[in-house]
């Protein structure tokens, strides 16, 4: 099953949560549009980490993950997109 769904994931900022944290910890996720399921799921490498609702995104879990992230609404990608992407970038220059 091709993994389609991707989300951005940010860090917000403790004192601003509308804003991105100063070294915005920054992700791309898989999202599962019908849930995380309970375990690793076809086309997920094996080299990457698997926690459902903790390394992936979901309509059950959005709600946790807005807490302490900004989280866009998800975007479909071609088949063979890379499935999670982290990197961290200075917001305070934006
Ligand atoms: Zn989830």
């Amino acid at each position: 099953m091709p993994l389609t769904d991707r989300v951005l994931v940010v860090l917000r900022d403790a004192d601003d949560p509308r804003s991105p944290a100063e070294n915005a910890s920054t992700q791309m996720a898989v999202y599962f549009p019908d849930g995380c399921p309970d375990t690793r799921p076809p086309g997920l490498p094996p080299t990457e980490d698997y926690h459902p609702h903790a390394d992936t995104v979901c309509p059950t879990c959005l709600a946790d993950w807005t807490v302490g992230h900004l989280v866009s609404n998800p975007a479909m990608v071609p088949d063979g997109t890379l499935t999670a992407v982290r990197f961290t970038w200075p917001a305070e220059d934006f």
